[in-house]
């Protein structure tokens, strides 16, 4: 096990103690239910400071479902299929709450960062949000 799956093992280990269960891949920021969630990518997609990647996945309705694939994919750092993504149905839009459970969004996360290393010595510094990403991850978790 790598350094960085243990660091995961731990984080998950701690979120399951708590009642958040949804975190937003792009910032790893914690909520309780996923209305709460969805502002947050809405509110911070907008603004002077908005963030193009946090307002794509604010998008809920099928048609916008090519921009929230392309900003999930950014934010967790894994050009993850599309068929692995567990969508719901309903009419107009879908469900994405299963995307930004916990438990999926660092499995993902881990898998980015598996990959990296298995590849580190052609590493592309620009592309690879792994260190930070653990990092914040951790912070988030200190935060609870
Ligand atoms: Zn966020």
């Amino acid at each position: 096990m790598s350094e960085a799956e243990r660091q995961l093992a731990i984080l998950l280990q701690a979120l399951v103690k708590s009642d958040l269960d949804y975190i937003c891949p792009r910032c790893y920021q914690l909520f309780s239910d996923i209305i709460a969630c969805y502002r947050h990518c809405r509110e911070t997609g907008e603004g002077d400071r908005a963030d193009d990647i946090h307002k794509g996945l604010g998008l809920i309705t099928k048609k916008d479902f090519p921009e929230f694939l392309r900003c999930y994919r950014v934010a967790i750092g894994f050009s993850i299929a599309e068929c692995d993504l567990p969508l719901g149905g309903g009419r107009g839009r879908r469900s994405y709450d299963k995307c930004f459970e916990i438990d999926f969004v660092l499995e993902n996360c881990g898998k980015f960062y598996s990959q990296m290393q298995a590849r580190s010595l052609q590493t592309d510094m620009d592309t690879v949000p792994s260190r930070e990403t653990m990092e914040a991850m951790l912070l988030a978790v200190i935060k609870i």
